[in-house]
């Protein structure tokens, strides 16, 4: 089919679209902003260097990625030094940065690259496509950015910059409608600029074409062309699936201390927040009473027993409630799965999810605490 038929817009509108992509490039040549992984005069971000930028990106502001990245780089500065990292040293990267899979599957992906490419991504955006983590957008990011090949790299702020320059109101959730967005963006690629121009995409629908809110268009390059602009339809552009309602669980959440060490065990391998360490979490709200019982059973003795508050955790499907609780106890072997871990692991070695967090301001005093 036709792409203007599935984008439900007159054909013409599908035309010169040489023009807005140079009007895209100059106002991106003046107002991209500063980020270590981009290329400067002076500097210029290996191909691995933009593979990491692009994971970190993905569903975090650029902002909070800054220091993770600079961070990371440091610690793990080439795909050998990441395929050989231990597991703990990477989930303490990622700490915060949530979607621990993205690390898991980037250490697997680099695993690969050693052994197929000799340590070197490939330059190939099929090639790219296969390697665990790396989807479409980010094969398309990498083969634009990182070795100049003319592919797209179509995410949210894509579509969104684009069904609106087009007036188009076919619904994102019909995968058709993506694909075509795709091949429009592909269209549109100056061939001597491919990665720029896909940055300067994104940049515009990042800090422009505001994916909420109203959009800047008086600020926009696309300010006399975009459809959306002159028929003020950008509240209903781009047409959005539905999403489904969080599922809420609720949680309780213990803190329990002995010899200055915390109790932690190890999330399941599969599912939310898998493999990763956390304190005593138990499915519902739990009295004081059957808390106490609780650490009995494991083996220890609640001498005090204090409230932490109360906090909520949202996921991409799942909404946490939690309500926190601190405890000291004589030490006790832990149970199967469970170990105990001191000030020092928990600042330098153990990655505790950031769901957990706001119950951890006080960890250290209780930690003292727990000496007594
Ligand atoms: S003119 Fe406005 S709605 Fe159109 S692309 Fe620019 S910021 Fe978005």
């Amino acid at each position: 089919m036709e792409l203007s038929k599935i984008l439900n817009i007159p054909a013409r509108r599908l035309e010169n679209l040489s023009y807005p992509a140079t009007l895209l490039l100059e106002w991106y040549r003046q107002n991209q902003r500063e980020m270590p992984w981009r290329k400067t005069e002076t500097f210029t971000p290996t191909p691995y260097q933009v593979w990491v930028s692009e994971i970190m990106l993905q569903q975090t502001r650029v902002e909070a990625v800054r220091g993770y990245y600079t961070r990371f780089i440091q610690q793990l500065p080439d795909i050998a030094a990441l395929a050989s990292a231990p597991e703990d040293q990477l989930l303490k990267l990622w700490q915060g940065l949530g979607y621990y899979n993205r690390v898991r599957n980037m250490q697997k992906a680099a695993q690969q690259v050693m052994e197929l490419y000799g340590g070197a991504l490939p330059a190939d955006y099929k090639a790219l496509q296969a390697l665990p983590g790396i989807g479409a957008y980010t094969a398309g990011a990498i083969a634009s950015i990182a070795f100049g090949i003319p592919v797209p790299a179509p995410d949210g702020n894509v579509f969104r910059v684009l069904t609106r320059l087009l007036g188009s109101g076919a619904s994102l959730g019909d995968a058709k409608v993506k694909k075509a967005l795709g091949e429009v963006a592909a269209s549109m690629i100056p061939p001597q600029a491919p990665g720029d121009f896909n940055q300067a995409l994104m940049e515009l629908g990042a800090i422009v074409c505001l994916p909420n809110g109203a959009p800047l268009c008086p600020s926009c390059p696309w300010k006399d062309l975009c459809v959306a602009n002159r028929e003020n339809s950008w509240q209903t552009i781009p047409n959005l699936p539905e999403k489904k309602p969080r599922r809420v669980e609720e949680h309780t959440i213990l803190l329990l201390a002995s010899e200055g060490k915390l109790l932690l065990s190890r999330r399941p391998a599969k599912g939310l927040l898998a493999g990763l360490p956390e304190p005593i979490n138990l499915a519902g709200f739990w009295e004081k009473a059957s808390l106490s019982a609780y650490v009995e059973q494991l083996g220890g003795k609640a001498s005090r027993l204090d409230c932490l508050g109360e906090a909520t955790h949202i996921f991409s499907h799942v909404e946490w409630r939690m309500k926190g609780f601190a405890a000291v106890s004589p030490f006790f072997e832990p149970p199967p799965g469970c170990f105990w871990a001191g000030a020092v692991q928990l600042e330098d070695e153990v990655s505790i999810p950031s769901a957990f967090r706001p119950f951890f301001e006080k960890v250290n005093s209780l930690l003292q605490q727990s000496f007594a």
